[in-house]
């Protein structure tokens, strides 16, 4: 008994979903199995939001789908899922869940979950009611099993099902409450809000990498501000990143962050490519920055205070929550470029132009300076260094001594 949305209704065109979704469903269709757009997408599309990507949902087995895509893979142990790879996309595939839960753990986490079903037993795994909206694009309906639309319309997010019960399954839909939450501007319905507080601590026992992949979420939503503030807000800031309360609460760190990511936010909004390191660098620059005062005013020479602080704080992170390399590295890069704006002697500020991430430690710099930390007229100077010719160069240069 859901309730079927036409076109009329609902507004939302098949010509509105990418290339790739449309065939997908449409061959699934054609092989005579049923097929939808589920999730994300559709919730997007009703709010005239252009999805990301594009996820779809099928009576067809994991071993069907593959049969009928030969560019496709299968992946994933706790939830089968296809990769079907079509032209430059990629859609992901996943087979109608049904029953109860799958296996659970003493806590009630669910271990493993592919016992298939059908499309209302689905509906009902799905976590929250405007992300369990099924969209058929051969006639246009939406079919909507949860008052998603209604909830939709009133922007708000409402968990399917008992909530505390499903934070148990799943921890990690506590984290995306929030997020969604934050990037859509919906409230989080009050019962589906309440248990986060008192279930928070069951994050720690996610595996880290799977947090990490939250976190980059999080950081790519357009809104990562919004979402760290908010996180902080409903007491689940320590599970996913222990030492986000203390960057908050942290002398100029709050300030430091909002500027940061208000430029990240603002370049995702529009497309732009961001830096995942330099993301990682904002967050954790308070805790690293007063240790290297507190080290400096102790008499410690700059470059060897910014070492050890840099080595004390992630040695704090290390313990619940691992960055993994490929960010950990450029972080760390911009952080031991920032005693070498202090140097502006002979060849040192040409070889320093040189340095590949020369660009992101000035971009660190700058915002350094906005916060008071640097002064401004130091950032003047390295901006007319960097634009200077050779001669000019040499001049400033002088200028300086
Ligand atoms: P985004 O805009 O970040 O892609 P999304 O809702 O599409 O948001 P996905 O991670 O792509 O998020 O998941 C697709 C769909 O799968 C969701 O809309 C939801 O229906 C379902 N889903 C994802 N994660 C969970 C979970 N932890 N528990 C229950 N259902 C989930
Ligand atoms: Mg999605």
């Amino acid at each position: 008994k859901p309730r079927v949305l036409s076109l009329a209704q609902h507004g939302v065109r098949r010509d509105a979903l990418s290339h790739a979704a449309l065939r997908v469903v449409s061959r699934l269709q054609e092989s005579g199995h049923s097929a939808f757009v589920v999730g994300g997408a559709v919730r997007d599309l009703l709010l005239g939001v252009s999805p990301k990507d594009f996820d779809v949902a099928t009576s067809a087995t994991p071993e069907e789908v593959h049969h009928i895509f030969r560019r496709s893979r299968i992946i994933g142990r706790r939830f089968r899922i296809v990769h079907v790879m079509m032209g430059p996309e990629t859609i992901e595939v996943t087979t109608f869940r049904g029953g109860e839960a799958g296996k659970t753990n003493e806590t009630g986490r669910i271990m493993a979950d592919n016992t298939y079903g059908n499309q209302s037993e689905d509906a009902l795994r799905r976590d929250f009611t405007v992300n369990a909206l099924f969209y058929n694009p051969t006639d246009e309906t939406i079919i909507d099993y949860h008052h998603g639309v209604k909830d939709l319309q009133a922007k708000k997010l409402v968990m399917i099902g008992q909530p505390a019960r499903r934070y148990q399954e799943d921890p990690v839909r506590m984290l995306r409450a929030v997020r969604l939450a934050a990037k859509l501007g919906f409230e989080i319905d009050e019962h589906t809000r309440k248990p986060i507080a008192s279930h928070a601590h069951l994050l720690k026992n996610e595996p880290p990498a799977r947090l990490f992949d939250e976190l980059l979420k999080l950081l790519h939503s357009g809104h990562a501000y919004a979402c760290l503030k908010k996180l902080r807000d409903e007491g689940l800031s320590r599970g996913i990143f222990p030492l986000l309360d203390a960057v908050m609460d942290e002398e100029g760190g709050e300030a430091f962050l909002k500027l940061a990511l208000a430029s990240t936010d603002e370049r995702i909004r529009a497309d732009k490519p961001v830096s995942v390191g330099f993301m990682l660098a904002a967050l954790l620059w308070a805790q690293v920055n007063n240790r290297w005062k507190a080290r400096t005013a102790d008499g410690e020479k700059s470059i060897a205070a910014l070492m050890e602080a840099m080595a004390e704080v992630e040695s704090l992170q290390d313990e619940d929550f691992a960055i993994p390399r490929r960010f950990s590295a450029t972080m760390r890069e911009i952080w031991a470029l920032q005693p070498r704006f202090d140097n502006r002697n002979g060849a040192r500020p040409f070889r320093f132009l040189e340095q590949p991430r020369f660009r992101a430690a000035f971009d660190f710099y700058c915002l350094r300076a906005e916060v008071g930390d640097v002064p401004r007229e130091m950032v003047q100077w390295w901006a007319e260094f960097q634009h200077a010719d050779h001669a000019d160069r040499q001049l400033l240069v002088e200028e300086a001594r």
